[in-house]
């Protein structure tokens, strides 16, 4: 037996991994996780305004980082920019989904139009930046894809704290679509997980955080919203070979919201 010493299991050097939305939040954590580990880390998102200072603030921190402007529910955009990152660094062998969006209203007056809106970034997003990535990781012969999904595509979430049905159903869509693509994609040797976190502070919760805060804690047994520096370890864990035999899953991060 081969014995591989743990800080191996998690080292990501000489790794080339892809954090779409990597501009702010979630995802810009999930681009340092993944590049404190060791991976050369492309970021997109389709407005400069943030991206560019997260590349600049990534590349400071000694992290080998490529930026794109990429709508991930535009086909154009999304084909160039996957081309841009193999162009740049050769490969991808770690894909993130991470871009995402979110309209609250009542189901009783969601417009077909905001209930698209979601649907086009959050799922048909995931889709095509998976098709895309997968391909090149197919002719590659494989690797990883990490999707970040939420807990309300687990389970339904009581009006006063997300009123968001699009939001929800989209975010199960994405759990569906890990589940499919581990299996179908298992066989070229990529492996397809899912992060569902519960409830973070980023600029998509602020309006949630600002009205449900405390109905949100109550409702966590380790009674606080989470830090998305307590994201990036997951990501990290499953997008590593520490995470080999891993694939199909869905890993919560809720502070134990769901567990109960
Ligand atoms: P955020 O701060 O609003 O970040 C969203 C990121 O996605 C930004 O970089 C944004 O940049 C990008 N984005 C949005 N639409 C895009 C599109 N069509 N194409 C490309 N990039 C796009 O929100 P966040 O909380 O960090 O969210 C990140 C992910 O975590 C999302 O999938 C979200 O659903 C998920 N999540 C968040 C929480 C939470 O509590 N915060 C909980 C569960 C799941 P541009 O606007 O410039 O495109």
């Amino acid at each position: 037996m081969e014995l591989v010493h743990i800080r191996e299991l998690f080292d990501l050097s000489g790794k080339v991994a892809v954090v779409t939305g990597g501009s702010r939040g979630i995802g810009q954590e999930i681009a340092r996780g993944l590049g404190e580990a060791g991976a050369a880390v492309a970021i997109t998102a389709r407005r400069e305004q943030w991206l560019s200072p997260a590349e600049e603030a990534l590349r400071l921190q000694g992290i080998e980082c490529f930026a794109r402007v990429c709508d991930v529910s535009q086909p154009a955009q999304v084909s160039e920019a996957v081309s841009a990152v193999i162009n740049r660094f050769g490969r991808i062998d770690i894909l993130v989904n991470n871009a995402g969006a979110s309209w609250g209203e009542p189901v009783e007056t969601m417009t077909l139009e905001k209930w698209r809106l979601v649907f086009e970034t959050n799922v048909n997003g995931c889709f095509l930046m998976s098709q895309a990535v997968g391909n090149a990781m197919i002719s590659a012969g494989g690797g990883t894809i990490v999707n970040v999904a939420s807990i309300a595509g687990l389970v339904g979430m009581a009006p006063d704290v997300l009123n968001a049905a699009g939001y929800s159903a989209s975010k199960g869509a994405v759990i569906s679509l890990t589940r499919d693509l581990a299996v179908k994609w298992a066989r070229h040797g990529i492996r397809v997980n899912a992060i569902a976190p519960g409830f973070f502070e980023t600029r998509m919760t602020a309006g949630v955080l600002d009205k449900s805060r405390a109905a949100i804690e109550a409702g966590t047994p380790l009674g606080r919203i989470g830090r998305i520096e307590e994201l990036k370890g997951v990501a990290v864990f499953l997008a590593s070979p520490a995470a080999s035999y891993i694939t199909g899953q869905v890993v919560v991060v809720d502070g134990g919201g769901t567990a109960w």
